[in-house]
């Protein structure tokens, strides 16, 4: 019997879809679950609907086992609870390794703990990488997009596994080495913020056509249909429009308004958010993608509020906005969350030393992941001539700001005047203008900070710092 190199433990949604698809994309692999009973139901299950698979499984009963029916050296995959559970199965694991067995962390895990795990790692003489995957279950098992972090030498051991299994962009796997120790697991958590915030300025359009415009949800849904065939064509456009147009079984009401308008947030958003802020790096629109979940999870503060103030959203007067126009806004949105995203792993890749590859990036998420949008090609296009530049700066995306501008301007100060809540794409448009104002008003801060604080500011007139204004000598 030949024993399988690649391992995997963790046979929940996305470890089983992922142990799936490297045993039909890739090579036979041994799989182990801490709940054994899961195992045994996942092995029952492929033999009964793919033997084939089945028979490119080899399921353990104990880690023990799990680990003995690898040939050396080994390659194990945790697709695992990120956080304690991960430190929990590498502490039970190690032990049963030998130093040159690979483990691969491919949950969502906060890349400072991956930078930790790296570290430990490496102070071990053990090789370790951290490896964000994206595109949900369907992804994991027939395509995702992978974005692996840690020495590029023990990539390479498994780059033809991992190319083999991702996602396709023409003959281009979508499977990347972003950088060493946490950068596959940060560029993984951007995506999840870009995600966020392509997600709220799909819903803030909903909003818009069902609050402003009275429209039901299927108009709404070929509405997005419609647009997926366009500039928008994304992923997340053309479910959106498929989640709009469906209709509950149960009730033969439209999906949509039977789905209680409550959203939570976790892991790898708020990190997004969290990093940011850390960086100094700004991401408006992520960050109001972030706090508009926060903001939907307040239900009953939201219902006293609409009985207390009355209802806001007001309907707008018959053809104060086109669908044209808010084709246009969400471009623009889109172009301005994205400059958002890149420029937050442009500063993280200069503090961390990561040396992110900005196209590659671009290029790893055309394919298998949430945020796939064709928008994304010319994204690598643009970063691999400027890849340190901010994106609106890249001529093509500059054309395309100055030629939808006016439409996101136009959408968000209707919705605003109307009581349309439109956070992020207000958030966009707030950005742009700050991004084009040369003299901004942040003299006045520092004006204050002064006053309050003695904190010194810089001059236009003059070189050097630590000025202070008159009234630092009472004046
Ligand atoms: P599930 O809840 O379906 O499965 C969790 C798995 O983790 C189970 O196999 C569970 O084993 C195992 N586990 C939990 N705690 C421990 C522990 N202490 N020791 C050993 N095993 C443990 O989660 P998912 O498959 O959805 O997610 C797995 C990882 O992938 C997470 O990090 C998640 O964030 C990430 N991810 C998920 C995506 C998704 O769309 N679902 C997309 C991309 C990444 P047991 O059966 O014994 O409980």
């Amino acid at each position: 019997m030949t024993h399988p190199r690649i391992g995997l433990i963790g046979l929940g949604t996305m470890g089983r879809a992922l142990a799936l698809n490297i045993a039909e994309n890739a090579e036979p692999l041994a799989v182990y679950n801490r709940t054994t009973s899961k195992t045994d139901d996942f092995i029952a299950h492929t033999r009964a609907n793919e033997p084939a698979l089945a028979d490119r499984l080899t399921p353990a009963d104990s880690l023990e086992g799990f680990v003995q029916s690898l040939a050396t050296p080994r390659a194990i995959i945790l697709m695992v609870d990120a956080g304690a559970p991960v430190d929990k199965v590498i502490a039970a694991l190690r032990p049963l390794l030998n130093d040159d067995d690979l483990i691969i962390d491919a949950g969502n895990a906060n890349f400072h703990d991956t930078n930790r795990r790296a570290q430990e790692a490496e102070a071990a003489g053990v090789p370790f990488i951290g490896m964000g995957v994206s595109g949900g279950e369907e992804g994991a098992r027939h395509g995702p997009s992978i974005m692996g972090g840690g020495p590029r030498d023990h990539w390479d051991r498994v780059a033809n596994v991992l190319e083999s299994i991702a996602a396709k962009y023409g003959d281009t796997p979508c499977a990347t080495w972003m950088g060493t120790g946490g950068a596959g697991h940060f560029v993984k958590a951007v995506h999840n913020g870009i995600e966020y915030a392509d997600m709220q300025m799909i819903a803030e359009t909903y909003g818009i056509f069902r609050d402003g415009m009275g429209r039901d949800a299927a108009r709404i849904g070929a509405t997005f249909a419609k647009w997926n065939e366009g500039p928008l064509q994304s992923y997340l456009v053309e479910i959106s429009g498929k989640v709009a147009t469906a209709t509950d079984p149960e009730t033969g009401k439209p999906m949509l308004d039977i789905i209680l308008d409550k959203a939570g947030q976790k892991g790898t958003g708020r990190w997004t958010v969290i990093e940011a802020q850390h960086l100094g790096a700004p991401i408006p629109v992520i960050e109001a993608a972030v706090c508009a979940r926060n903001t939907s999870a307040r239900l009953q503060q939201r219902q006293r509020g609409q009985d207390s103030f009355g209802a806001a959203p007001l309907l707008l007067p018959e053809g104060t906005l086109s669908d044209d126009t808010l084709e246009g806004a969400m471009i623009a949105g889109k172009i301005m969350c994205y400059a958002q995203g890149f420029d937050l792993l442009h500063a993280a890749s200069a503090h961390y030393d990561w040396g992110l590859p900005m196209p590659e990036v671009a290029r790893v998420w055309r394919e298998g992941c949430i945020i796939r949008s064709s928008m994304l090609n010319d994204m690598a296009s643009a970063l691999e001539s400027a890849p340190d530049d901010n994106l609106i700066f890249a001529p093509f995306f500059h054309d395309l700001v100055e030629q939808h501008m006016p439409a996101l301007r136009t959408t968000v100060a209707t919705a605003l005047s109307h009581g349309l809540a439109v956070p992020a794409l207000s958030a966009a448009v707030t950005w742009f203008d700050m991004m084009r104002t040369a003299r901004s008003t942040a003299n006045m801060i520092q004006g204050q900070r002064d006053f309050f604080g003695a904190h010194g500011f810089e001059r236009t007139d003059r070189d050097g710092k630590d000025y202070h204004g008159p009234w630092a000598m009472g004046g």
